[in-house]
């Protein structure tokens, strides 16, 4: 596992301080999952650190980080705190405080986990109200990494294979390999056990654990899936089907947001893929463009525009998240699976979180830092500066326009032709006004009409608004009518 502030820190005269902050753990309602991975990924990296002869001042189970902190200076009189620079705004200036408190001076190292370096955003950003689209940038850190690279051009001569990447699902037969799974040790059990013992009213379930919590195991899930899964990751990327969780997804995220993977070994193994004949290109470019592209960029997104980033609105939505996301208490199939993905296991793959969790709460008009607050406590992945560009920015368009160019909205054609959902629910995909309508339809047209003089100036929305103008003007008004009745029966809590 990397960290800059080790590389270069003599064993000899260091102390690793590790500290489990149960305040820390309570400040959301995190999912019970996304604790017990960071306790056992903890835990187990305080093993390696003593094994390789550091020595480990670990401090579990602490009801709050500062007075740990404190009682570890009180005990071994450190001279100097050396830290990795963190990922979450503003902490790295907390803990530098919390240092100067004590006496002590601070060197801060730079973050371990990304593959970027701020110029690489920084140098595409023109002029004021200028912004960075994914693709310059992802185009940018393929040249700058070589990664599926044939000297100066893209392997296979094109960047981008998003177009053999969005298959729908076929009606029967599709199968998919089953993931690498880790069964949890001792220490994973004894996490397992903290949680539930400082954090049992907290939402989701343990169930059987199975992710990685060591290097060694992460690197097995890696190459796992770059020999039997990364070949069907591109072409069912998009798609949904009911009851299959990971589909070819990696569920690497995880393990790369806590540190046990770095970006570019991934990429560099899922190339290694495509070179040696195990995955097609448009796979390895699909997921390529997932990490090197999308993720980096994300990550230079919010070290730019925070900390005012993860209060934008530009929408106005203002309509409070529905309980349904909480209790899975939906007649909508598709909602009901995703919501019931996350709460047993902390994981939805993208177009799940993106096209049906994320899709809704922006047609519905949630308000985007409530539905933040709610991916960012149920994701195992989540943290803070990857799901503020992600919820407040692709999913919700409340940055206005940063991050995605066109809001990721859509009624339930969409759903209706990349998943097996709409035949298995009580609503019709085909309707748009009605008790049996599916809600996504008028909730879609509704944000359009809502949104109407804004879209018409955006090249890639006019279109739609013009689609929205020409319908009938009956039509319109009940349309308008139904989403006005669905977006109260929310607001009251009562079932849609
Ligand atoms: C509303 C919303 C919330 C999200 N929250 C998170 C989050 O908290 N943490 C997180 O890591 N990702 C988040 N994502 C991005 C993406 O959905 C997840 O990274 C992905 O689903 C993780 O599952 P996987 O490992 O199976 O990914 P795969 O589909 O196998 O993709 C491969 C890898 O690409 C990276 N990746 C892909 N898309 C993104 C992205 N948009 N941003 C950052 N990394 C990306 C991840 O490291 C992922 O492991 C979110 C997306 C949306 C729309
Ligand atoms: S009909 Fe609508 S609510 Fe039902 S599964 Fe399809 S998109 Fe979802």
């Amino acid at each position: 596992m990397r960290n800059s502030a080790l590389a270069g820190a003599d064993p000899a005269r260091s102390i690793v301080l590790m500290i489990e902050s149960v305040a820390r753990g309570a400040m959301l309602p995190y999912h019970k999952r996304k604790l017990v991975l960071i306790y056992a990924v903890m835990r187990h990296f305080a093993e390696d650190l003593r094994a390789a002869g550091w020595r480990v001042d670990y401090r579990a189970e602490q009801p709050d980080f500062a007075q740990a902190f404190a009682a570890h200076v009180a005990v071994s009189a450190p001279s100097r705190l050396r830290i990795e620079e963190q990922s979450e705004w503003g902490m790295t200036e907390r803990l530098c405080a919390l240092a100067h408190e004590h006496g002590l001076p601070v060197d801060v190292t730079p973050p371990s986990n990304v593959v970027s370096e701020p110029e690489d955003y920084d140098r595409l950003l023109r002029g004021d109200g200028a912004r960075v689209t994914m693709e310059t940038f992802y185009r940018a850190m393929r040249v700058k990494t070589g990664v599926l690279m044939d000297g100066a051009e893209p392997a296979g001569g094109r960047w981008n294979f998003d177009r053999e990447n969005r298959s729908p699902p076929p009606k029967t037969g599709l199968r998919f390999a089953p993931r690498a799974t880790f069964p949890p040790d001792a220490i994973t059990r004894g996490a397992i056990a903290t949680v539930e013992t400082h954090f049992g009213d907290h939402p989701g379930d343990i169930g059987d654990w199975d992710l990685p919590v060591t290097r060694t195991d992460a690197l097995a899930m890696l190459d796992d899936f770059c020999e039997r899964r990364l070949d069907t990751f591109g072409p069912w990327q998009d798609a949904m089907v009911a009851g299959e969780r990971a589909m070819s997804h990696s569920l690497l995220s995880a393990a790369i947001n806590v540190g046990l993977l770095h970006p570019l070994e991934v990429v560099e193994r899922a190339e290694l893929a495509f070179r040696s004949g195990r995955a097609r290109l448009a796979s390895v470019e699909g997921f390529v463009r997932q990490v090197l592209g999308w993720r980096e960029f994300v990550w230079r997104t919010y070290r730019c525009w925070m900390p005012e980033y993860k209060e934008r609105n530009a929408l106005g939505a203002d309509l409070p998240l529905p309980a349904f996301y909480r209790d899975g208490q939906t007649r909508m199939f598709c909602m009901r699976e995703a919501v019931s993905h996350v709460r047993e296991t902390a994981y939805a793959h993208h177009i799940l979180r993106l096209m049906v969790l994320g899709n809704f709460a922006l047609i519905a008009g949630v308000v985007p830092r409530e539905a933040h607050d709610w991916f960012h406590a149920m994701f195992v992945d989540g943290y803070d500066w990857v799901m503020a560009p992600n919820a407040i920015g692709m999913a919700l368009h409340a940055d206005g326009g940063l991050v995605g160019t066109k809001p990721y909205a859509a009624s339930a054609n969409y759903i209706a032709k990349m998943s097996n959902y709409c035949g298995r629910c009580r609503y019709d995909p085909k309707q748009a006004t009605g008790e049996d309508a599916c809600p996504f339809n008028a909730l879609y047209w509704d944000f359009i009409a809502r949104n109407e003089r804004r879209f018409a100036a955006n090249h890639r929305m006019r279109v739609i608004v013009r689609a929205w103008a020409g319908r009938p003007a009956a039509w319109r008004v009940a349309v308008r009518e139904r989403a006005r009745l669905l977006r109260e029966r929310m607001r009251a809590g009562a079932p849609v």
